[in-house]
């Protein structure tokens, strides 16, 4: 599939039916696989033939899905995971262990941002948070001896900054580990960070790849192109002998290739257990095969609708990239072209009651703690996501008292922006 098109990879990458087979992906609904010799399945349990066994560990409808996204990202191996939370977790888990730090960008997902400073703190893993847009000095200045991992969003949610890949890319490169780049927002159709440098990818599949509110995903890619061996030293789970699989090293078995989502799979997916459902993936696919068709349509909405706030008396500021007056405009236009995604914030005048009372006037625009589905939705972070804060303190995090975040769905926008004139109003 590689030599086709992005457009046609959504359709039809991952899954190749053979005479007679089903034309869409079958959904394997197995927990178990049979097998006629005890030394068949001896084989799958050592890594040495490839196959299925145990759902834990890999299912073909998932497995399809994976590869599609592989094809999409530009990778060679993907794994599905239960959500984008598992998805982050286990790419940064599979290279860091008790002892490592992480240099991760400061503007990102909040449950990331907890994951990293809170929760992988509590196993022995450190992490520097630095602004996407801060000095060389800076940059620099946060990597450390044990540093294994540069992390970012290529769109960060909610902040709608836009992140240097490329240069984060070089930075990581220039200290010997990989950068992990979340790019659920703007998705591979509209950028693709391993063109950019980036070694590592992952996604909330929940949010535009699923696209309907459907089933909440989580998906690694990755590039194959960062050389475990050549730091061999940093990256001892991938370079040395696994004895849970009767010392196998993956860098030395599957190559830069393989590695590291073999050893994702059958180390991390088999103790961790946070699979993705084959029904789910069932579900994940349906929206990728439309997933370039929507994406053009909620940039188109989300572009309109920014155009639309940017002019409104009530609106004090809007944050979307894709305005020629937005801060990451030019960055926008370097790493995605044709535009990032559909979602726009903007601060309403009258703080926290302006939005409440505007919210409550919206009939189209649901209120949600939600993003990226067809359905147009929005939410207000100082009355909902960060209710407990004072004033004072939503105004330290960058968050204003009246900032609404809306994402745009695929209605037609005419009908949103008429929506959103008269609650203004
Ligand atoms: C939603 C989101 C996540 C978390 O994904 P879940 O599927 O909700 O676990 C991670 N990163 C980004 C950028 C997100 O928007």
């Amino acid at each position: 599939m590689d030599n086709y098109r992005m457009d046609t990879k959504c359709v039809q990458a991952g899954y190749t039916p053979g005479n007679g087979e089903p034309r869409q992906i079958p959904i394997i609904q197995s927990t178990t696989f049979k097998y006629a010799t005890s030394e068949d399945m001896g084989k799958l349990f050592d890594l040495e033939a490839s196959g299925y066994f145990y759902t834990r560990l890999q299912n073909p409808t998932n497995d399809y899905v994976a590869a599609k996204i592989a094809a999409m990202e530009g990778g060679t191996a993907a794994m599905l995971t239960s959500s984008g939370q598992a998805a982050n977790f286990m790419a940064l888990f599979n290279i860091c262990e008790c002892g490592a730090h992480i240099v991760a960008s400061a503007s990102i997902y909040g449950g990331t941002f907890n994951l990293l400073a809170v929760t992988m703190a509590k196993m022995g893993i450190e992490v520097t948070f630095v602004s996407p847009d801060c000095t060389d000095e800076e940059l620099e200045g946060a990597f450390k001896e044990n540093t294994r991992a540069v992390f970012g969003e290529s769109i960060a949610n909610p902040a709608l900054t836009v992140f240097d890949i490329e240069r984060f890319a070089k930075a990581a490169h220039a200290h010997g580990v990989p950068l992990v780049v979340d790019n659920t927002f703007p998705t591979p159709v509209n950028c693709r960070p391993i063109e950019w440098g980036a070694d590592i990818v992952t996604h909330s599949t929940t949010k535009y790849m699923d696209g309907h509110g459907a089933a909440v995903g989580g998906v690694i890619v990755d590039s194959g192109n960062f050389d475990w061996l050549s730091h061999a030293d940093k990256f001892p789970g991938l370079c040395t002998p696994d004895e849970s699989y009767h010392g196998i090293i993956y860098a030395e078995k599957f190559g830069k290739e393989g590695a590291f989502i073999t050893k994702c799979t059958s180390q991390l997916m088999r103790d961790l257990g946070c699979i993705q459902s084959p029904q789910n993936a069932f579900l994940l696919n349906l929206g990728l095969e439309s997933l370039h068709v929507r994406m053009a349509r909620h940039v188109e909405n989300g572009l309109a609708v920014a155009e639309f706030l940017e002019k409104h008396p009530k609106v004090k500021q809007v944050n979307y990239p894709g305005l020629a007056s937005d801060p990451y405009y030019e960055r926008l236009q370097k790493y995605m072209p044709n535009g990032g995604c559909g979602v726009v914030s903007f601060e309403i005048e009258g703080g926290r009651k302006g939005a409440e009372a505007f919210m409550k006037k919206l009939k189209l625009a649901a209120i949600e703690t939600h993003v990226a589905d067809a359905r147009t939705c929005c939410l207000n972070p100082a009355t909902s996501t960060h209710r407990q804060m004072t004033e004072e303190q939503l105004l330290e995090a960058g968050i204003p008292a009246g900032l609404v975040r809306i994402s745009c769905g695929l209605e037609d926008k005419r009908d949103l922006i008429a929506d959103l004139e008269q609650a203004l109003a």
